[in-house]
């Protein structure tokens, strides 16, 4: 049973209909359990990942301001061995970066083959910010949901796995979590007056989620909504999503890494064969 909400393809997503506090009945000790076993099994399948060598695995983390996505970040991908894993942030771009195409410096760093990168944002970036704050023209942001299923086919078709989550919070929850950062010193760091900024916009944000949710949910690239107030199911339920995806493969990668393991044995047999003296 999925615990992710995966957008359908061509469908029209209204995030009102989506309850952030969702946990799909599941109680909090029960998901935390479970969570364990599965960061576990993420860091055993991502090491196949790694040693296979045949596909890549992308990790997309979307949400508004607050929603989780270093959290997220810290717990489910907390086991992986750090050599094999790479996080990428996209802040607001440079001069450099803007002189290019908006994916030009996302291409740059997708990951290659059995390599597993986490996006911390992302180029969807360039429909929600660049949108809300009118940073180019709608004729110019309104071509790129076509050029982003472009560009995520083409990562498809070289191997690579793409996983992208929209985090989702309610306007309450985003309030609270805000106010905790003025009160913990320990999350003071994060304070930033920009993000009350953003919130004025928090519907103009929810549409332009909405589009991008429904415009770039593919058969290669599914977008997947998580009810993300709880954090405790926040992490539980993408932590099952990147295992239910990753599973499927691991068969696969076995028998690769048998058959490269054979290939080894017999190079050495025939390596030790031919330096026997006569
Ligand atoms: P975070 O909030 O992810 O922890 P920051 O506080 O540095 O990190 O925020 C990064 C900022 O960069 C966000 O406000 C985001 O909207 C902005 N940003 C990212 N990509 C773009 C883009 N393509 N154009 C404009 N702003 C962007």
């Amino acid at each position: 049973m999925p615990h992710t909400f995966n957008v359908e393809p061509g469908s029209k997503v209204k995030l009102a209909d989506y309850d952030p506090r969702h946990t799909n009945g599941i109680e909090r000790a029960q998901a935390e359990t479970e969570f364990a076993a599965l960061a576990q099994e993420i860091d055993d399948l991502q090491e196949l990942l790694y040693a296979a060598g045949s596909h890549s695995l992308l990790v997309i983390l979307q949400g508004m301001d607050t929603s989780g996505k270093d959290g997220t970040i810290r717990n489910v991908f907390g086991l992986v061995d750090p050599l094999g894993c790479r996080t990428e942030s996209f802040k607001v771009p440079t001069a450099e970066e803007l002189a290019h195409d908006f994916l030009w410096r996302v291409h740059k760093v997708t990951p290659g083959r059995g390599e597993l990168a986490i996006f911390n944002r992302s180029h969807y970036e360039d429909v929600l910010v660049v949108r809300v704050h009118n940073l180019v023209s709608e004729s110019v942001w309104r071509k790129r949901y076509r050029q982003i299923n472009d560009f995520e086919h083409v990562l498809a078709e070289a191997n690579t796995i793409i996983l992208k989550f929209y985090l989702h919070i309610s306007k309450e929850e985003q309030e609270e979590r805000l106010l905790a950062r003025e009160q913990e010193v320990e999350k003071a760091w994060k304070l930033s007056a920009g993000d009350w900024k953003e919130r004025q916009f928090w519907d103009d944000y929810q549409r332009a989620y909405e589009e991008a949710l429904s415009q770039c949910s593919t058969e290669a690239a599914p977008w997947h909504i998580v009810p993300a107030d709880r954090k405790w199911y926040r992490n539980f339920a993408v932590a099952h999503t990147v295992v239910q995806t990753l599973r499927p493969y691991k068969e696969q990668w076995l028998a690769k890494l048998a058959k490269v393991g054979d290939e080894a044995k017999a190079e050495l047999a025939a390596m030790r064969t031919s330096s026997q003296p006569e």
